[in-house]
C-alpha cells in the first residue's frame, strides 16, 4: 500500500481526534531511529511521549515478548499469574509502596488512585471527605475523572459537566494550595514535572511543601509519574529528587517500553480500603504485559539507566543553552534528566514540522514548548545531531 492512500484512508476512517498527526507513516523502528514507508531514517527524540525508553525493538523487550507470546498472554485477575506477582515484587522493592494494582493505561492508574484516595478519606478520616486538588497546567488523562482532574480548559471544552469534586491552583504556589485544602480535601494530585502542560518542573521545596501540608490537613499526597517516572529525570522516580515520598504513585508510559499498562502503588494502610470486589480491570496485569514490564523494568535497574538519563539530559540541556544563547527564539531550556522543554517565544508547531522533515522526531508541549524525551539509551552524537537539527529548524540566530 502506497503512503498516500493510506494517509487517505487515515483521514477518512478515524474518529478526526487526531487530526493534527504529522503525514508521514512509521513501519519499523530499531534503538533510537525509526524509519516511515518511503524509506526515510528519523532519529526519534519523542519516543512515542516518553515511552520507548529503552529504544525501539530492544532485544530483552523482544525477547519477552516472544516468550510471552508462546507460554500464555491472558488469563484474567480470577488467576493468579507469576510475572504480576514478580512485577508488583519489583516495585515495591524499589519504591516507597507496599502495594501495586495494574491498569492498563495511565488515565485508568489515575483514576485507581482517585478513587483510592476517595474511599480511604470517606471511610478513614470523614465521609464529607471527597475532593480533590489538582493544579493549573496538569495533565491526568482523558475519562471524566482525571480530565476533570486535568487543569487545561481545553481538554474539558464541550465534555461537560465533568465529575464534581475536583478544585485547581497555581502550579509552584504553595500558599494557594494552603488557601485550599481544606477538611473536605481527600487528596492533592500533582506532576513533579508536569509534562504535556509545558515541562514545568516542581521547585526544590514545593513538593516538600505539598507533602507537609498533606500531613497537616490528613489529605493523601497522589504523584502522577506517568510521565517521569522509571528513570526518565535522573531518579528511577521523580520523587526522589526532593527527598519526600507521596502516599500513591501512578506510572504508566515507559513501564512496559510501549506494551500499554499502567500502575497505581501505595502504602499497606491506603490499600486496605481497596477490598475485594472494589475496583478491578479485565486486562490490567496480563502475563504478557508484566513480563515486558519486568524485562523492561530489569533491564533498567541493571544498566542504573537513570544515571544515564541524568548525564545525556546534562549534555542535552547544555546543547540547548548553546543554541539559546545565540538564537533569542529560545526563551528557557527546562527539565530533569531526558524530560527537556525550550520553550520558545514562537509557535512551536513550525519548528517540530521542520525538525520532522530534517530527520527527527520531537514534541511539543502546548503551544510554545519544544519537548524533547529520547530514549534513555541515547547518546552523545544522536544528540549532536538532534540538536543541529533543532539549530537549523529554529532559523537564523538574532
Ligand atoms: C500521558 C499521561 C497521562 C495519561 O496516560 P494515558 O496512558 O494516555 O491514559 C496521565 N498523566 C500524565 C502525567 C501523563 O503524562
Amino acid at each position: 500500500m502506497d503512503t498516500k492512500t493510506l494517509l487517505e484512508w487515515s483521514a477518512k476512517y478515524h474518529t478526526p481526534n487526531y487530526g493534527s498527526r504529522a503525514p508521514i507513516v512509521l513501519v519499523r523502528g530499531d534503538g533510537v531511529r525509526v524509519w516511515d514507508s518511503d524509506g526515510r531514517e528519523y532519529l526519534d527524540f519523542g519516543a512515542g511521549i516518553a515511552v520507548t525508553s529503552l529504544g525501539h525493538c530492544h532485544p530483552r523487550v523482544t525477547g519477552a515478548i516472544q516468550e510471552a507470546a508462546a507460554t500464555l498472554l491472558h488469563v484474567s485477575n480470577l488467576y493468579h499469574a507469576a510475572p504480576q506477582i514478580h512485577l508488583a515484587k519489583l516495585l515495591i522493592e524499589h519504591s516507597f509502596a507496599d502495594r501495586v494494582f495494574f491498569s492498563n493505561s495511565g488515565a485508568e492508574a489515575n483514576e485507581a488512585a482517585l478513587k483510592l484516595a476517595r474511599k480511604y478519606a470517606r471511610e478513614r478520616i470523614a465521609s464529607d471527605r471527597f475532593e480533590f486538588i489538582a493544579t493549573r497546567n496538569s495533565f491526568h488523562g482523558r475519562t471524566f475523572a482525571t480530565v476533570a482532574a486535568t487543569g487545561q480548559e481545553k481538554y474539558h471544552h464541550g465534555f461537560e459537566p465533568l465529575p464534581p469534586g475536583f478544585k485547581h491552583v497555581a502550579y509552584n504556589d504553595l500558599r494557594a494550595m494552603e488557601r485550599a485544602i481544606d477538611n473536605r480535601t481527600a487528596a492533592v494530585i500533582v506532576e513533579c514535572i508536569q509534562g504535556e502542560g509545558g515541562v514545568h518542573v516542581a521547585d526544590e521545596d514545593y513538593l516538600r511543601g505539598l507533602r507537609k501540608l498533606c500531613d497537616q490537613s490528613g489529605a493523601l499526597l497522589i504523584l502522577d509519574e506517568i510521565q517521569t517516572g522509571v528513570a526518565r529525570t535522573g531518579r528511577l522516580w521523580c520523587y526522589e529528587h526532593y527527598g519526600i515520598e507521596p502516599d500513591i504513585m501512578t506510572l504508566a508510559k515507559a513501564l512496559a517500553n510501549g506494551v500499554p499498562i499502567g500502575a497505581m502503588l501505595t502504602r499497606e494502610e491506603i490499600a486496605s480500603v481497596l477490598v475485594a470486589g472494589t475496583h478491578g480491570s479485565t486486562f490490567g496485569g496480563t502475563p504478557f504485559v508484566t513480563s515486558v514490564a519486568l524485562a523492561t523494568l530489569t533491564t533498567i535497574l541493571d544498566g542504573k539507566l537513570w544515571e544515564r538519563a541524568s548525564r545525556m539530559g546534562r549534555y542535552l540541556m547544555d546543547g540547548l543553552r548553546a543554541i539559546q544563547a545565540s538564537n533569542p527564539t529560545v526563551r528557557v531550556v527546562r527539565g530533569k534528566g531526558l524530560l527537556i522543554g525550550a520553550e520558545l517565544s514562537a509557535p512551536v508547531a513550525p519548528v517540530v514540522d521542520a525538525c520532522r522533515e530534517a530527520g527527527l522526531l520531537v514534541l511539543s508541549a502546548g503551544e510554545r514548548v519544544l519537548r524533547l524525551t529520547p530514549p534513555l539509551i541515547v547518546e552523545e552524537r544522536d544528540c549532536d545531531r538532534a540538536l543541529a537539527i533543532i539549530g537549523t529548524a529554529l532559523g537564523p540566530a538574532g
